[in-house]
């Protein structure tokens, strides 16, 4: 049980934690995506702008290729001298192809004539064969038909018939041309085409297509770095159109003609990823911090869970079980008790419900002390526990009151067998503070659904059948019959009575004669008090008054007692009077008090009066038990220890304390007739009183023959049935009379011994 519940505190921790934990990880790594994300994206916004720089860079070279060819392009001679009818190389060579080279590094020109045909070829200065630039003309033809057009496209008519080309005035040139990239000689270049144009306005007769001039610069290293270092990119490459494409930035190249021929490639630069990997260490750090709090956190979180559970679990179970056995409790009991009963049918059998009360459990702790004690209500439940089923419930209920619920029996007999077992269980006696102890039970049995169905009913009716058993004398057990309602009432019941008798008068006190040695003579009367009550008749005083204990009645009680006895002896003055102080009556603070106080108002000798206490008086070792017998003694009232001998450590009590006199239990007497040893022991028992100098009266002599042993040893005053039961106060005189008028039963046995 105390582990489930631990279990339960366990999975609740869980419950609670693994969502957190979930949520922990959860948020680092949507952190981590969240930052890769972040310096992903910026990643590309920089690629992206670094794209735009490329190309605007690009772009200006193109615009400043054409503006370098302008000055060589916008010139009536070179119009001139392009001009079909009038073409000269060498003065091309001169003033273009070279100058071009010398001036601004182009790498090619070409002129190509109004025809279409390539009029002029150098490479780098040198004039060649015009038809090599075959290839490149056709690669970048649609730069140079679209130049042409824009060219013709400027014409503007005249009313006169004549046309007048217009130059753009605006603008970064004034020439007209378009721009691109080709290959040359396998390398990626920067072409320029711009018309051939005159200075000056010229009016022609005829719309006609210009020469243009055609410039190619190649894309070599020292105009990549100067591309570079405007753009702001770093390590600017070309890359062939044929190589694989890779990872790095890239700005793709098309020609004229919108074929690819290669593309710029540069080492891009990545401030997300930089800024990653600078903070990527930290957060690597702040990541395993937070988890590694959050295991501490979950850690402590669980352990302090589970103890709480575990202390929950123990303070469950310490609610529903005793401290003392760790046997379930009354109401871990009546809720198992209800759950049975509420689940019931009729093939479930019969439950039994078990009362079991440890027989004279209140003398053993009185006389052993509560560890003793303690020690005999663990064994008990120690032994119970290992003779009962697993289904069955064992509680202890009270002090010495255990409560057995046993489900699922096929009959009464099966049940019986139960208990059977308990009591042999029971017959080895308990090795309780260094000595035997012989510690029987009484049990009290109700079966469901045969009594009941109802708990209260059934319990009451356990408790109906214990109170039976140990009426009819302890050790036993007893199944609830309907004849016990009748006539046992259960303790609760006789405690209300008994109040009820109290207040009622409902009691009375008999006298019972103690006699000399030879039974003739009355010295003394014990009171022994009697309680009738209307509807059970007779209760005997050794029930009502271990109750009248339990219940707080016992000082009134005994006081009653007092009084009576002192009021009913002063009409037999010769005569002593013994009365019975109980423990508890005895402890009272103010039974001194009590005492004198009632021989003062009834005027009664102290002298007369004898006290009987038992050696349970002496429980807890408390001293001031001694000190209250000497402050009676010094009243002048006489003390006796009754039931002497059934004890447990009798004989140090006879040391600590100069009693007057000794009552021997009456168990040594009826033992007489049957055990073999019983004549030596009573002699020497009655030979120690005598040796201490204590009066010695033999109790419970219901016959002639233990009459006569007991007038062989050293006893005084003998009481018992066979001399006289307890009589009414009226009848003592009549008692008196008769026993000293039959002198015959003492003085036969004196002759014949
Ligand atoms: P006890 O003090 O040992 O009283 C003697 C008991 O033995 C009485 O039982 C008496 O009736 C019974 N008895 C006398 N002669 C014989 C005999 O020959 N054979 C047998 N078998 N029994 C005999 P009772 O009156 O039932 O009292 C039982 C116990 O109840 C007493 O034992 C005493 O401990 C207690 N008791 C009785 N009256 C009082 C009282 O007024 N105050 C207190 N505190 N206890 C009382
Ligand atoms: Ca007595
Ligand atoms: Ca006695």
């Amino acid at each position: 049980m105390a582990i489930n519940r631990t279990d339960n505190g366990a999975r609740l921790a869980n419950a609670i934690l693994f969502p957190v934990v979930g949520l922990v990880l959860l948020a680092i790594a949507f952190s981590v995506a969240l930052i890769a994300y972040t310096s992903q994206s910026a990643d590309h916004a920089a690629m992206d702008s670094e794209r735009r720089l490329l190309r605007g860079s690009t772009d200006l070279q193109l615009a400043l290729l054409a503006k370098e060819q302008e000055g060589a392009a916008v010139w009536d001679l070179a119009d001139y001298y392009t001009r079909p009818s009038s073409v000269n190389t060498q003065w091309l060579d001169a003033n273009l192809g070279h100058w071009l080279y010398a001036n601004h590094g182009h790498d090619q020109t070409v002129i190509v004539g109004e025809t279409g045909e390539a009029i002029y070829n150098a490479v780098k200065g040198q004039q060649i064969s015009p038809r090599e630039s075959q290839a490149l003309i056709s690669g970048i033809w649609p730069l140079i038909a679209r130049t042409r057009a824009k060219f013709i496209n400027k014409f503007k008519p005249l009313p006169s018939g004549l046309f007048v080309i217009e130059r753009p005035l605006n603008g970064f040139t004034r020439s007209i041309h378009e721009t691109g990239f080709a290959l040359h000689e396998g390398d990626l270049a920067f072409v320029s085409v711009t018309a051939i144009s005159p200075e000056l306005k010229q009016f022609v007769a005829n719309r006609r297509p210009p020469a243009v001039l055609v410039s190619v610069k190649k894309l070599e290293d020292t105009r990549l770095s100067a591309l570079a270092a405007r753009s702001g990119v770093s390590d600017l490459r070309t890359r062939p159109a044929s190589a694989k494409a890779e990872a790095a930035a890239t700005f793709d190249l098309t020609s004229p003609l919108g074929a690819p021929i290669g593309s710029l490639a540069w080492t891009a630069n990545k401030p997300g990823s930089r800024i990653l990997s600078g903070v990527s260490p930290v957060l690597f750090l702040l990541a395993a911090l937070i988890a590694g709090l959050t295991g501490v956190v979950l850690f402590y979180t669980r352990h302090n869970t589970r103890r709480l559970a575990e202390s929950e679990a123990r303070a469950q179970h310490a609610a529903l079980h005793d401290s003392l056995t760790g046997l379930s409790n009354r109401d871990f009991f009546a809720d198992r008790f209800r759950r049975e009963l509420a689940n019931w049918d009729a093939r479930k059998g019969l439950i039994g419900v078990i009362y079991i009360d440890l027989d004279h459990f209140k003398d053993i702790n009185d006389t052993l002390g509560h560890a003793a004690g303690d020690e005999v209500i663990r064994e008990a439940a120690r032994r119970l526990r290992v003779l009962v089923p697993d289904d069955a419930t064992l509680a202890r209920i009270s002090g010495d009151e255990f409560a057995l619920l046993l489900p699922g029996y096929a009959s009464r007999a099966s049940i019986e067998h139960m208990l059977r077992r308990i009591q042999d269980r029971f017959a080895i006696p308990m090795y309780v503070s260094g000595t035997h102890l012989h510690v029987s039970l009484s049990v009290g049995a109700a079966i469901a659904p045969e009594d009941s169905l109802s708990m209260g009913e059934l319990l009451r009716k356990a408790d109906i059948a214990l109170y039976s058993a140990k009426r009819g004398g302890r050790g036993r057990w007893a199944f609830f019959d309907i004849s016990m309602e009748e006539h046992v009432r259960t303790r609760e019941n006789l405690a209300h009575a008994l109040r009820d008798a109290i207040g009622k008068d409902l009691l009375h006190v008999v006298y019972q004669p103690q006699t000399t040695i030879d039974g003739a003579t009355v010295l003394s009367v014990e009171a022994l008090l009697r309680w009738t009550d209307p509807e059970m008749g007779p209760v005997s005083p050794s029930i009502f008054v271990p109750i009248a204990e339990e219940i707080g009645l016992i000082n009134e009680l005994g006081l009653y007692v007092l009084r009576k006895a002192c009021e009913d002896a002063a009409a037999w003055p010769h005569l002593g009077l013994a009365v019975n102080v109980s423990p508890s009556q005895f402890r009272h603070p103010r039974f001194i008090d009590d005492l004198r106080e009632t021989l003062e108002a009834c005027n009664f000798e102290p002298s007369r009066l004898e006290i009987e206490v038992t050696e349970t008086v002496f429980a807890d070792n408390d001293c001031n038990i001694l000190s209250t017998l000497k402050q009676v003694q010094e009243m002048g009232v006489r003390v006796a220890l009754d039931d002497f001998g059934i004890g447990y450590s009798s004989l140090s009590y006879l040391r600590r304390f100069p009693f007057d006199t000794l009552k021997i239990d009456r168990s040594f007497i009826a033992d007489l007739d049957v055990a073999p040893h019983a004549h030596s022991i009573l002699s020497t028992i009655i030979d120690l009183g005598d040796a201490l100098g204590m009066k010695v009266v033999a109790e419970g002599i219901e016959t002639r023959q233990q009459a006569s042993i007991l007038q062989r040893t050293n006893c005084d005053r003998l009481q018992g049935f066979y001399l006289s039961r307890p009589v009414a106060p009226d009848n003592v005189p009549a008692t008196e009379a008769r026993l000293a008028a039959d002198r015959e039963p003492a003085a036969a046995i004196s002759l014949s011994a």
